[in-house]
């Protein structure tokens, strides 16, 4: 089964109050600009699925999605824009921290990092937010196509040897992905759809 193919908007919240009762949930988080919205369009092969919407006041929404096996997709706010005050900014990290942390029905977080800047000081506060949880970690080092063959394989492993601290608390892995190139679908069907199978 193509766990993405035909994921189906399902209602967007604004408080963590609101969020639907699902069964299980898989979450996308990034920074601004990271590459998720294209991410997640191109993992459904849906041109606008989620919004490539670049207006930061817009992106506190929470969007799920539909799966195909009838569980869900979570579309988090993206963090760290340079343009929003740091009023704004610290409410969106508490919003994510306490969706992370709390969030019974979540099953494992997807992160999407730039392959050209990867692990910023937002994304670990992620993964350590998320640590707690104990659950899986997958990290997609977007726009791979923008590093040549060479520096994406340095950039991999370069990765991996910094996650190696973050792996003694959690699962975590990591992968290349190119939406723009449509590299790394399959694996992270595979690694979603064990979360789920789990
Ligand atoms: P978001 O803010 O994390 O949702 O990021 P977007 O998906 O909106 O992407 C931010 C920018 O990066 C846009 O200009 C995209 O066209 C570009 N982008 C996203 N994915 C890729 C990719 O795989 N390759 C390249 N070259 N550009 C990408």
């Amino acid at each position: 089964m193509n766990l993405f193919q035909n994921a189906k908007f399902f209602t967007t919240v604004n408080h963590l109050k609101d969020l639907p009762d699902t069964p299980a949930e898989i979450a996308f988080v990034g920074r601004s600009n990271a590459g998720k919205s294209s991410a997640i369009n191109t993992l459904c092969n849906h041109v606008r699925l989620a919004y490539v919407s670049k207006t930061p006041g817009r992106t506190q929404h929470i969007n799920f999605f539909e799966l195909a096996n009838g569980h869900f997709m979570v579309d988090l706010p993206g963090y760290g824009y340079a343009q929003v005050p740091e009023a704004v900014r610290a409410h969106w990290v508490k919003l994510l921290g306490d969706y992370l942390q709390t969030r019974k029905q979540l099953i494992g977080l997807v992160l999407i990092m730039d392959a050209r800047h990867p692990l910023k000081a937002l994304d670990i506060q992620m993964l350590d937010f998320f640590a707690l949880t104990q659950r899986p970690v997958h990290i997609l080092l977007s726009k791979a196509d923008k590093l040549s063959k060479n520096e994406q394989i340095k950039t991999l492993a370069e990765v991996k040897k910094q996650l190696k601290p973050f792996a003694e608390r959690q699962a975590v892995s990591v992968q290349l992905f190119s939406s723009l190139k449509k590299q790394g679908i399959d694996e992270v069907e595979a690694v979603v759809g064990d979360w789920f199978a789990g």
